[in-house]
């Protein structure tokens, strides 16, 4: 573009000179040509009429004789041609050519006129010269009679090269002019130009993201005001991009630290944004899904007939599905439109995730379901042998002993399970406000034998210890820890054959100071052991039962050391016996 405005204007200044300077050169030459040859022409004049006054007297006297012989002398002097015609048309005097050869003269247009008493002049080609020559002619008269014609002849080369010459100094001024035009108008064109260079590079920096740029101009002119402007707008803009940015950045960091998972999809259903909890629930890269259709990462047939139903009604709408891949979740997906000016620009879709929300809801069904269960069997029990006994049992001692025996063990088992679901809704509903003490682990689990030493005797089971003197103290509640043991403790005497052991031990390791009910019993099968401690799961409903168990004792433990950031697990082997541990950070 700058060299397109620069030669534009050299060219136009180019032209602006050269016609003027043309007009005025033709204007100032034709002038000045016709000065020049009339001034030649009167002075051809001139001296016609001072050949003709040295002529007059041997023309009037007819002495033609010298004529000639004067007419080449003078002619030499004043280096013009000089002819004397007589009337006639005979000429007897020429300065260049010999008379004898020359043919008669009367007939030429300037001798005609002279002839005819005026000053005869012409200009034509001289076939004598082989030249355009330039002829005035005037009479010779004596007392009002023409006698002869002098007439004087100038080649027009003289004329001609005066011409040329003055030709030329115009022709060197229109292109000194010229010359001196360009050089002005390059110089001229340079400084608007390079000014707009400047600017048009800058701004194609400026559009290329390149904020950073400025313009440097120092002219207070229009270019000057331009440059300002566009600093200014890149300052605006740079601000408005800062804006932008930052804006952008925090709603990225809002979205992608949501819990929900967030899709965004164009009106068309196209995807145009993920946040990063999305692409962990679908199993996917934002780069792998961005400007795709949602279908290929939404699958349920459900949740896509709600979002076409979105884009169709502009309201919101809920699904809940679950997926498979990459795991098995069940969300909520809050489908809503963005409308703007009637029209729907795009869809957001929120997604939850409720699985946990779900399990949990199964849990407590189940619990509720699970535990009507287990109380209604002892209730049942009491029920059928006390109506049993009414019907007439009542009357044989033997039949009533047993029943009645029967009807207060299935009480007690009763009354355990009672106790054992408010332990079980007390440890829940304390979740955050438990008190803690400083608690000596050693004294409890030796209490805690001394509880239970009867019921192993009963079962002939020997309970070893290991317990070190110097145990530290732990920030524990005594109460739960002291339950937590006994479940165990009565946990590995009742699944162990008559004749067992029992070692309870404990020991500090890194930090944790780890507590073990191990026993010499009957085991528990590897694939039940990620299951034990789910309230009322028993490897085996009837031994349980028949040991008086509830199926709560080990998720009452596992409660208790969540609630003392603590961990529980197990080894065992089936037929060699079990071994529980307890760790407590101290
Ligand atoms: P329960 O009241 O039935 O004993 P728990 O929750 O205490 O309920 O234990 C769940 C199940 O784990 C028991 O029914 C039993 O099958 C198994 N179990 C627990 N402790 C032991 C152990 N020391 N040896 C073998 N099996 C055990």
């Amino acid at each position: 573009m700058q060299l397109r405005i620069r030669n534009r204007m050299t060219f136009s200044y180019l032209l602006l000179i050269f016609i003027s300077m043309s007009v005025l050169g033709l204007a100032l030459l034709w002038p000045l040509q016709n000065y020049f040859i009339n001034h030649i022409k009167v002075e051809l004049f001139n001296n016609t009429e001072l050949v003709s006054n040295i002529m007059r007297p041997y023309i009037i006297e007819e002495n033609y004789q010298p004529i000639d012989k004067l007419s080449k002398e003078l002619g030499n002097r004043i280096g013009t041609r000089i002819t004397i015609i007589k009337k006639d048309g005979k000429v007897v005097g020429d300065s260049d050519y010999d008379i004898r050869r020359m043919e008669n003269h009367a007939g030429r247009l300037e001798v005609k006129e002279a002839l005819a008493g005026k000053r005869g002049s012409a200009t034509r080609y001289s076939t004598t010269l082989d030249i355009d020559t330039m002829y005035v002619a005037i009479p010779l008269e004596s007392h009002g009679e023409i006698l002869a014609i002098v007439r004087l002849a100038l080649p027009l080369t003289e004329i001609n090269k005066t011409l040329f010459n003055l030709k030329m100094i115009l022709f060197t001024g229109i292109l000194l002019a010229s010359t001196v035009a360009v050089l002005v108008s390059l110089r001229l064109a340079k400084t608007i130009t390079e000014p707009i260079e400047e600017i048009s590079n800058t701004a194609n920096k400026i559009s290329n993201g390149d904020l950073e740029q400025k313009i440097f101009l120092r002219s207070q002119d229009e270019l000057g005001e331009l440059a300002a402007a566009i600093n200014n707008m890149t300052a605006a803009l740079k601000q408005e991009i800062l804006e932008v940015k930052s804006s952008k950045q925090r709603l990225e960091a809002v979205l992608n630290h949501m819990v929900s998972g967030v899709l965004v999809l164009s009106n068309r259903g196209i995807i145009q944004g993920i946040n990063v909890e999305a692409e962990r629930m679908f199993g996917t890269k934002e780069k792998n899904v961005l400007g795709k259709p949602y279908q290929g990462i939404l699958r349920n047939y459900g949740l896509q007939e709600k979002i076409e139903k979105v884009i169709k009604e502009k309201q919101v709408y809920s699904h809940e599905f679950t997926t498979i891949y990459p795991e098995k979740l069940t969300l909520k997906a809050h489908i809503a439109p963005i409308i703007q000016n009637g029209q729907i620009e795009q869809i957001v879709i929120v997604f939850h995730d409720i699985t946990s929300l779900r399990q949990l809801e199964k849990i407590k069904t189940d619990f509720v379901a699970n535990a009507s269960h287990e109380l209604r069997t002892p209730v049942a029990a009491i029920k059928g042998f006390a109506e049993t006994l009414l019907d007439g049992a009542m009357e044989e001692k033997k039949l009533r002993e047993r029943f009645i025996g029967i009807i207060d063990k299935e009480a007690d088992r009763l009354i355990r399970l009672i106790n054992d679901l408010l332990d079980l809704s007390s440890l829940e509903a304390k979740e955050t406000e438990i008190e803690k003490q400083p608690t000596d682990v050693g004294q409890l689990l030796k209490d805690c034998i001394t509880s239970l030493n009867n019921k192993a005797k009963e079962r002939d089971i020997q309970i070893t210890t290991d317990i070190p003197d110097n145990l530290p103290k732990v920030i524990a509640n005594p109460d739960m820890l002291m339950q937590a043991f006994i479940n165990l403790l009565d946990n590995a005497i009742k699944y162990t054959n008559l004749g067992g052991e029992v070692e309870v031990g404990a020991v500090v390791n890194d930090g944790y100071l780890m507590i073990k009910f191990k026993d010499t019993g009957i085991g528990i099968p590897k694939e039940d052991l990620p299951r034990i401690f789910e309230r009322f799961y028993r490897v085996d409903k009837a031994r349980s039962r028949d040991v008086g168990g509830t199926g709560l004792g080990l998720s009452i433990v596992k409660h208790i050391m969540e609630q003392h950031k603590g961990y529980i697990y197990v080894q065992s082997e089936v037929g060699k016996g079990s071994t529980f541990w307890l760790t407590l950070p101290l």
